[in-house]
């Protein structure tokens, strides 16, 4: 059986409770569920990321809202002449990966029962969050920062869902969700255990791309971790599933202009620093206060990992480099891509290294004519 555990006081709850933070102490809540994986049933259903519908935790299948998303392409790249594989996640419904997360806490929050939710975004989740609100039914508030891309505003209206816009930081943001939170169900990408029941996937997916093999170091983005928890959460599982035998590194990349987590692992920090935010490109992974910072920084360290930090310049031509080679990715996914760059010129001997195009460029035209010097 599966149940919600508070990572603070470990108390455990009921997963049929309409909780998303422990009631007891207000900590953060984790699902405890074993998942199964059967390959050959597995490898005849329909390329979604519910083919591993055995390890996603749905009790009735009449409850999956879906666009038949998942099971992106594992690209090979050439990135200053070394291959790297590298997941397609810009291509999903709503433009970015942040769809594994929302099909499965969408799926979740309809099984629940519940008919309406409220989340903040730097814009991309609130895109997924809204996306899959629509496809179910299910009143949907987003809460955002004034100056996110009007792009993610224009997409997050046309669904259908409330636009809560929020002076000031994105901190200011978080709070103003946490006031309607308190008498709403949070579908939060951060906080809500679900979501990271849908990011998990995209392990699975690579693991089962590269033949049920595990790659040896995997390099992505960072502000919430929403991703980078749920890799290591699924990678986690074909561990212990006996598929794979080892967690495969973990490069946590963030912007230099907001890094805490790469403050907290190499100086070994017991607390987030304070950080004086300063405008990035990548503004998908400019958290200054990201609520599981001891997990992201613990999965990091488990994984033999480490964390890199890349400057705008780095991002910029990243991003013109990806773009010239036919992938349309969003400013923030190049962040990424800079990091690979960095982990290669450090590195050698072959391995198998993975990456990921986390957002669709099209999201961003105004930061794209501004790249080209033609703002409007
Ligand atoms: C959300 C997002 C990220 C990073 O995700 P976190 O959960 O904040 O670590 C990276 N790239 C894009 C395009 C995103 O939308
Ligand atoms: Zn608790």
């Amino acid at each position: 059986m599966q149940a919600l555990v508070c990572t603070n006081c470990l108390e455990k709850f009921n997963d049929k409770e309409p909780i998303w933070k422990c009631p007891s102490c207000g900590g953060l809540l984790d699902l405890e569920f074993m998942p199964s994986f059967d390959r050959e049933r597995i490898q005849f259903r329909h390329p979604s990321l519910w083919r591993y519908r055995e390890a996603l935790p749905l009790n009735h299948d009449e409850n999956i809202i879906s666009f038949g998303e998942g099971f992106t392409p594992l690209l090979e790249t050439d990135i200053d002449g070394v291959k790297v594989h590298i997941k397609q996640d810009h291509l999903f419904q709503s433009g970015s990966y942040k769809d594994r997360g929302a099909a499965v806490l969408v799926s979740k929050i309809r099984e629940l029962g519940i008919k309406k939710v409220v989340e903040d975004s730097s814009g991309n989740a609130g895109c997924a969050v809204a996306a899959y609100c629509a496809r179910a039914g299910i009143e949907c508030h987003i809460y955002v920062p004034k100056s996110t891309s009007p792009g993610k505003l224009a997409q997050i209206q046309k669904y259908g869902a409330f636009l809560h816009l929020v002076p000031g930081t994105r901190e200011d943001t978080a709070s103003a969700v946490l006031e309607a939170a308190g008498v709403n169900y949070y579908a939060s990408h951060s906080w809500n255990p679900y979501f990271f029941q849908g990011t998990k996937t995209f392990a699975y997916e690579v693991v089962e791309q590269l033949g049920w093999k595990a790659p040896d170091t995997v390099i992505l983005p960072v502000g919430n971790g929403t991703l980078l928890l749920g890799a290591f959460i699924g990678f986690t599982e074909l561990v212990l599933a006996g598929l794979i035998p080892n967690i495969p590194r973990l490069i946590a990349v963030q912007s230099a202009g907001c890094a805490p987590l790469a403050a907290v692992f190499q100086k070994d920090l017991s607390a987030l620093p304070p950080i004086q935010t300063h405008e990035t490109l990548a503004e998908g992974i400019a958290i200054a206060a990201p609520v599981r910072w001891k997990q992201i920084v613990n999965a990091v360290r488990t994984s033999g990992g480490l964390f890199i930090t890349v400057e705008e310049e780095e991002l910029v031509c990243a991003l013109d480099r990806v773009n010239r080679q036919g992938f349309y990715i969003e400013p923030t996914a190049a962040a990424a891509i800079a990091g690979v760059r960095k982990y290669i010129a450090g590195q050698q001997g072959p391995e198998i290294i993975v990456s990921v195009f986390t957002g669709h460029g099209l999201k961003s035209t105004e930061k794209m004519l501004h790249l080209l010097g033609q703002d409007s």
